[in-house]
């Protein structure tokens, strides 16, 4: 969407590719390397590839990353996208993000991020009560939805446990929170899942996967049904789980 509009702001034509037609430069993207990729032939005079899903770990020119995002791309969407802080404190072996984006620093206000047409905003950051300049831009915002932790080991607990605590003091319902938690050992995830249901949290599952490929086991992919089909979780226990 960057791109979009700064090739636009330079009167290029941009629009979606489509296979039959000839272009001076088609950027292709990938978020996941197990995305699946275009088979086809690309006729274009260059071929630009990135994203994590082809292992490239840069960033967009400053220049281009600055540029207003083109949403006429999307045009069901009707939110505005963006991040307060790039970059984060942690580094968890198993997350791209302190590889790609480095420490935590501010991206934006939120202010910038917004639509003019449009009063809600998504935000992508990664871990952004992390940084002063987070909090600050959240204390002046109202959630409209869900907000989005996550517990990917056990020492998280009491830190979602306070958390917890201090939105609910703030008037934000249980039901409104959502944690991802990352699955690599079963029998610890199982417990992490309990644990957050207890305070009315409600666990979504992600089995681990390697950058190279390395795909979840049956009992991980098991678990993660079990956990995010919530009449299961909530119905049967995972020793009973048959799915
Ligand atoms: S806290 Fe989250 S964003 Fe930061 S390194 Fe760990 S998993 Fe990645």
């Amino acid at each position: 969407m960057h791109l979009s509009a700064w090739h636009k702001a330079r009167a290029d034509a941009v629009e979606w590719w489509d296979g039959f037609k000839t272009y001076d430069r088609v950027y292709m993207s990938k978020v996941f390397t197990f995305s699946s990729d275009v088979e086809t032939v690309i006729r274009a005079n260059e071929v630009i590839r990135g994203g994590t899903g082809y292992k490239d770990y840069g960033s967009l020119p400053p220049e281009i990353e600055a540029t207003s995002p083109d949403y006429s791309m999307y045009p069901h969407v009707t939110h505005a996208v963006g991040f307060l802080t790039r970059g984060c404190i942690r580094n968890c072996p198993w997350c791209i993000v302190p590889r790609k984006e480095g420490e935590i620093r501010p991206a934006s206000t939120w202010e910038e991020i917004k639509r003019p047409d449009s009063r809600d905003l998504v935000l992508l950051d990664n871990n952004v009560l992390a940084h002063p300049h987070g909090l600050e831009q959240m204390s002046r915002l109202r959630w409209i939805r869900f907000v989005r932790l996550s517990c990917d080991t056990a020492s998280m607990l009491p830190v979602i446990e306070q958390a917890a605590a201090y939105m609910r003091e703030a008037g934000i319902a249980p039901s409104r929170f959502w944690c991802y938690m990352l699955v690599q050992d079963v029998d610890e995830a199982h417990r992490r899942a309990l644990a957050l249901d207890k305070l009315g949290i409600t666990p979504f599952a992600q089995p681990y996967r390697d950058y190279d490929g390395g795909e979840p086991t049956t009992e991980q992919r098991r678990f993660a049904r079990w956990v995010n089909m919530r009449a299961a979780f909530k119905s049967c226990k995972w020793e009973d789980f048959r799915g």
